[in-house]
């Protein structure tokens, strides 16, 4: 197929790789001119616009962009994508967004022909470089299984989640589950080393029993509990709390407008605030744990 491709940062930049490796012909474009010359050099072919790729005889088009901003910018802008694109052509959409932004601008889309998916992923830029990726898709059934194919050369599993936004909420809901489920996760091992246990046979004990969770046994927040997890490697390399923080705010500003109550949500988005705003933000998510950190013995 030939497919234009708009945004190639930390996860757009390998996912279009793997979308030349699987022999698709990619018509890309960034803002950033060095991006693009990276993806030339990998066998695309560069554009200097939005309008550019739109035009450029293509079958589908995917942008991975970092926020609704952006994706507004892109594809309602007045050289952006629908001012210019074909009829037809299938449109992706897998940056992560508010939901009701994805189904505004599948709405205009359909309006004038052209379908169009929400397909944010989770798994991160490991995923996105090993094509290990999960999508979960928001639109009609018959763009879905058009774009299925497609999403596979760069992901493990692609999930149809229902109507147009529906991959936003499922994108959302999980990492909301996923920032209150490291906080908990942060405090219940704090609490225990606190009191006198040792992380690992604690992890352990958790781990098989009702407190078992992802953040738990796979990710567990505790410096070397998990080998191969960022806490036991400088908090380095995972999923930023910048990020963590990024999702949180999308559930609880999505949850203000369906009147629906996060009360958990709401207060670790304000934990990862506090963390971010200390200059942690690059951290991985889990190093929320040293916000438990004592300093001095408690003396009552
Ligand atoms: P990024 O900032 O590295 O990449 C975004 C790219 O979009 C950049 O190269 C930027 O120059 C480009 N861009 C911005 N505005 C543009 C415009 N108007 N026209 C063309 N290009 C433009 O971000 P990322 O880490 O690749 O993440 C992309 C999306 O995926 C985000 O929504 C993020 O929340 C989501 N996500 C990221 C991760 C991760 O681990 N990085 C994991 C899951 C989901």
């Amino acid at each position: 197929m030939r497919i234009g491709f708009i945004g190639l940062g930390n996860m757009g930049a390998p996912m279009a790789r793997n979308l030349l490796k699987a022999g698709h012909q990619l018509v890309v474009f960034d803002v950033v001119d060095a991006a693009v010359a990276d993806a030339v050099a990998a066998g695309a072919s560069g554009c200097d616009s939005c309008r550019a790729v739109a035009v450029a005889d293509i079958d589908l088009l995917m942008t991975m962009l970092p926020a609704s901003p952006q994706v507004e910018e892109v594809y309602l802008g007045r050289d952006g994508v629908l001012a210019s694109v074909g009829r037809g052509v299938l449109l992706i959409d897998s940056s992560t967004i508010d939901p009701f932004t994805a189904r505004k601008v599948a709405a205009e889309a359909a309006r004038q022909g052209n379908p169009m998916l929400d397909a944010p992923v989770s798994g991160g830029t490991a995923g996105a470089q090993a094509a290990t990726l999960t999508f979960m898709v928001g639109g009609e059934l018959s763009a879905f299984d058009a774009a299925k194919p497609v999403l596979a050369r760069m992901g493990r599993n692609v999930v149809h989640c229902g109507a147009s936004g529906n991959g936003q909420v499922a994108k959302i809901a999980n990492n909301l589950l996923l920032g209150i489920s490291m906080i908990g996760t942060a405090e219940a091992m704090s609490l225990g080393v606190a009191l006198g246990m040792d992380p690992k046979v604690l992890a352990g004990v958790i781990n098989s029993s009702s407190g078992r969770c992802w953040s738990s046994d796979t990710y567990n927040p505790y410096p070397g509990v998990v080998e191969n997890a960022p806490s036991s490697r400088g908090y380095t390399g995972g999923f930023a709390s910048a990020l963590m923080l990024k999702d949180l705010g999308l559930a609880c500003d999505a949850a203000r407008q369906a009147g629906q109550p996060v009360v958990l949500g709401a207060l670790a988005q304000q934990l990862y605030q506090l963390f971010t705003s200390q200059g942690r933000g690059r951290l991985d998510f889990s190093a929320i744990i040293e916000s438990y950190r004592r300093t001095s013995s408690h003396n009552g």
